[in-house]
């Protein structure tokens, strides 16, 4: 008899730890989940709001594909913040006020800031409509058809340059904005 008790009280006692441990383990997971999602989430939320700072040309000459994906290597440390030539030093000094980072001016060798934003301008008669501006641009800014004259929507174009190489007669140039109504030759073309 006093046998039987102590085995089952062994046994009890077994169930028990087995259990704790069970329940220790799923909290230890639950927490883990649980800051993995926060994390996302919180990274999620910075990402928006770097990228709200962000000029949104998707020039690129930041090196990365785009203004967010500039924004999500920010939110996660791994690029710096002069990177961003179009937004200038002035959203470099917002972006490291926003990540508490020490300010400091746009690295030239991104590329130069602009007093003023250009817009790409095409010389319409010399444009042989092969298409490949329309496939550079990043923002449905150039509408034209295959074999056709195109020409560029200037309300819509971010001065990103990303049409100009890829054009083969060099057509495509970037002007001042109040420049797009002159012909092309007298006219001002500004080198990036
Ligand atoms: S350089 Fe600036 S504007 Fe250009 S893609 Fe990068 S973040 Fe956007
Ligand atoms: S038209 Fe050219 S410069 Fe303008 S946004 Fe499109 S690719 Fe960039
Ligand atoms: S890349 Fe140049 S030639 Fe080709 S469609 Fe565009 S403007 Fe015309």
């Amino acid at each position: 008899m006093l046998v039987a008790l102590l085995v089952m009280a062994a046994a009890t006692l077994l169930l028990a730890t087995a259990l704790t441990l069970s329940r220790d383990r799923t909290q230890r997971n639950d927490k883990h989940g649980n800051d993995i999602i926060e994390n996302r989430y919180q990274d999620k939320a910075l990402i928006e709001q770097i990228n709200q700072l962000l000029p949104q040309t998707q020039c690129r000459r930041c090196t990365f594909a785009g203004c967010k994906p500039y924004a999500t290597a920010l939110a996660r440390g791994e690029a710096d913040i002069n990177q961003c030539p179009p937004g200038g030093d002035h959203t470099a000094w917002r972006l490291a006020q926003l990540l508490g980072k020490a300010p400091k001016p746009v690295d030239r060798q991104f590329g130069i800031v602009r007093a003023t934003p250009l817009v790409a301008w095409i010389d319409e008669p010399a444009c042989i409509g092969c298409t490949k501006c329309i496939l550079a641009c990043p923002v449905d800014a150039i509408v034209g058809a295959s074999k056709f004259m195109h020409t560029v929507i200037t309300s819509e174009c971010t001065g990103c340059e990303l049409c100009v190489a890829p054009c083969p007669v060099d057509c495509i140039v970037m002007r001042l904005p109040d420049e797009v109504h002159l012909p092309r030759t007298g006219s001002t073309v500004h080198a990036s």
